[in-house]
């Protein structure tokens, strides 16, 4: 209930901590809060009705909390175990009060809780303070800013509170200028009352009419009850009437919400503003939810969900934690938002509830942890998830393509991870690819496979723009086979474990074995069949890969002569049996791995040089070619943009190189 001091005693001020001498203590807020409140009092918006949405959500959130912890504690809510939220209006004085029986606050609490900013929403309005003024204004009504916001509608707001099971309330009081104060008080009953002074120009708020819109609007899904109090008003003319008539104003209490769980509604009773205020409530986000999962599970276990995926990147996806931010509720009582087993952390970008009937009220963390009912439920809203996301893709070709360039990079982790899911993962993956303008699916890149192609072939590395230059693709655009290019660091580590799609494996086009000889060159397929055994003996390079052979030593595995060049001369390509060169790049760079292994250095046949060096290698290949040997294994390194051992014998070889042709 609302502070019963404040209504007993309307004449006194007790904000000001008169009546408390010495028990008052003043202090500073934290800088960040401090230029929040600037803008947030200032400023001239829109939205500000939302002040009411995050007050009405801290308070749920309350209640939550203590109907938790009164599972083990019985006690925390004994006496009064209906939460509820209840909107009182005093329009003598011109406030406004939310309060709850939920957890409630001790002293410290309230200096920590709203004195500083440890939320997420607030803190991301904050660094957005950073350049114009006036597009960062905007956005108060996307980030909420949480308690803070009762500052776009009050002068001042004062919060008492009591923590459930502790003793003595606390008054928190600020007119949001710079400082706060805390003092005790008397306080009937546990939980927070916030009592709000309306602005001059916020007294809309004061009205019944306003207040049901409000929660009408933003939080209808709450799950208590939402009550509107009206305070019997003693200014009015009213006070001259009938007695009676006065004493049913001031009886009068209304729920405003529907009241109830969201996700046990059936689907065609909610509406997709409730849908998304639900998700915002929840997730606290502030974006619209791109997916929406509603679904009940029916047999064996029963449980039913409600989850979403965002359409914007939750600021904190890529922690090194990656925790699931799917909170679990047992028959209706919310349970934990940490909770591993419930769902993969390669799902971890979606939001919302799961509500088991068959787990215990009273389960523990530790019994959390390899239950079978928890991992059944697991793998059921795992299928329905990757289910639901296929459909999508079908059905909404863009949306879901922007959805993939969200959170592909996550659910591709699921690929090396999930233990059977790879299959469902595998259709949802989109890449890029040589040949096609947009994102390409592994069914469709089937589809436009060359005849006698068996693989589907990919070329890692970190940029897209880069890889398109590699010349080991030239043999594939020559013979116009498709190549997927894999430029994400997981790719590297799904690849191996996954092998293959429908059949096909995955072959790297820098490494041995991606053969296109069975590949035939479109309109071309009689000519090469045809060739002369004069023809393929002219084209031969054996002498000069024997002299390279001499040449290099150990610092290359093979030599060979290449079919996947047209333009360049010679290419690198890792042994078939080794690492992919861009993976042991990878490795280095983290110092993984201490020595690149030798590689496989591939040279082309119909190249003019390779001809000329042919020719000087003599039949047996010993004959004299110089430091072309050398030269060309450079070349090889600098198109795989890796750095030389050697890059001042490089320069001089080339320098030799060059006299020689001018000289
Ligand atoms: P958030 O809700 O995102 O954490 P807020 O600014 O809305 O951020 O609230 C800050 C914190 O203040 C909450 O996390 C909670 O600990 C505390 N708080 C706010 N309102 C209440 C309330 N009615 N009862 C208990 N604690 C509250
Ligand atoms: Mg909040």
């Amino acid at each position: 209930m609302a502070s019963k001091s404040d209504n007993a005693t309307p004449s006194e001020n007790p904000e000001n901590g008169e009546s408390e001498t010495g028990s008052t203590e003043t202090m500073g807020f934290q800088a960040e809060v401090g230029r929040l409140l600037d803008i947030v009092a200032n400023a001239l918006y829109s939205e500000r009705e939302i002040f009411l949405r995050e007050l009405i959500s801290n308070a749920a959130d309350a209640c939550d909390k203590l109907r938790y912890l009164a599972i083990e504690t019985p006690a925390l809510s004994e006496g009064d175990s209906d939460y509820a939220i209840t909107l009182d209006v005093d329009r003598d004085a011109g406030t406004l009060t939310v309060s709850d029986n939920g957890i409630g606050m001790n002293r410290d609490e309230l200096i920590g809780n709203l004195g500083t900013i440890a939320r997420s929403g607030s803190s991301a309005f904050v660094d957005n303070l950073t350049g114009d003024q006036k597009k960062d204004v905007s956005l108060i009504g996307q980030f909420g800013v949480g308690f803070y916001s009762a500052y776009m509608v009050s002068d001042l707001v004062s919060v008492e509170s009591q923590r459930a099971g502790e003793e003595g309330a606390w008054r928190w009081t600020s007119d949001g200028r710079g400082e706060f104060t805390v003092q005790p008080v008397e306080k009937d009953g546990r939980g927070t009352a916030i009592t709000m002074h309306l602005k001059e120009d916020a007294k809309e708020f004061l009205e019944d009419f306003a207040l049901e819109k409000v929660v009408k609007t933003y939080s209808d899904h709450i799950p208590f009850p939402i009550r509107l109090v009206n305070e019997p008003s003693t200014a009015e003319e009213g006070a001259d009437d009938a007695d009676t008539e006065a004493q049913e104003d001031a009886e009068e209490t209304r729920q405003l919400n529907t009241g109830g769980a969201l996700w046990t509604r059936s689907k065609s009773e909610i509406e997709d503003q409730q849908y998304t205020e639900f998700y915002r409530h929840t997730a606290h986000a502030f974006d619209e939810p791109w997916m929406t999962v509603h679904f009940k599970a029916e047999g064996m276990i029963e449980y039913a969900g409600l989850l979403f995926v965002p359409s914007e990147r939750p600021f904190d996806l890529f922690n090194p934690e990656r925790l699931s931010k799917v909170k679990l509720y047992v028959k209706r009582v919310f349970i934990t938002e940490e909770c591993d087993e419930l769902l993969p952390s390669w799902l971890r970008f979606l939001r919302g509830v799961v509500d088991s009937e068959d787990l215990p009220l009273n389960i523990s963390r530790e019994m959390l942890q390899n239950n079978p009912v928890l991992s059944k439920i697991r793998s059921g809203v795992v299928k329905r998830v990757l289910g639901d996301l296929v459909k999508k893709a079908e059905d909404d070709k863009e949306g879901y393509e922007k959805f993939w360039e969200t959170f592909g990079l996550v659910l591709k982790e699921g690929l090396y991870e999930s233990g059977g899911d790879q299959e469902q993962i595998l259709k949802l993956a989109r890449f890029r690819s040589t040949t096609q303008d947009g994102l390409t699916s592994l069914a469709d890149y089937i589809s436009r496979m060359k005849d006698g192609q068996t693989a589907i072939y990919y070329i890692s590395g970190e940029d897209k723009d880069a890889l398109a230059k590699s010349p080991q693709l030239e043999g594939f655009a020559a013979k116009g086979v498709e190549v997927l290019y894999m430029t994400d660091p997981v790719d590297e580590f799904w690849i191996p474990s996954v092998g293959g799609f429908e059949e096909k494996s995955f072959k790297s086009v820098t490494r041995a074995g991606a053969d296109l000889s069975d590949i035939k060159k479109e309109g071309d397929e009689e000519k090469d069949a045809d060739k002369t055994e004069e023809e393929k003996a002219e084209s031969s390079v054996d002498s000069l890969v024997i002299a390279l052979k001499l040449a290099l030593g150990d610092q290359v595995k093979d030599v060979r002569a290449s079919d996947r060049l047209t333009a360049s001369a010679v290419c690198l390509v890792a042994d078939e049996a080794a690492m992919d060169l861009h993976l042991e790049r990878l490795l280095k760079q983290h110092k993984q791995l201490e020595q690149t292994s030798p590689r496989i250095l591939e040279i082309n046949p119909d190249h003019a040089l390779i001809k000329a060096l042919n020719a000087k290698a003599g039949d047996d290949g010993t004959g004299d070619i110089g430091e072309a040997g050398s030269l060309l294994l450079d070349q090889a390194r600098i198109l795989e943009g890796e750095t030389l051992p050697d890059p001042s014998a490089f320069a001089r070889r080339l320098a030799d190189v060059m006299a020689k042709a001018f000289g």
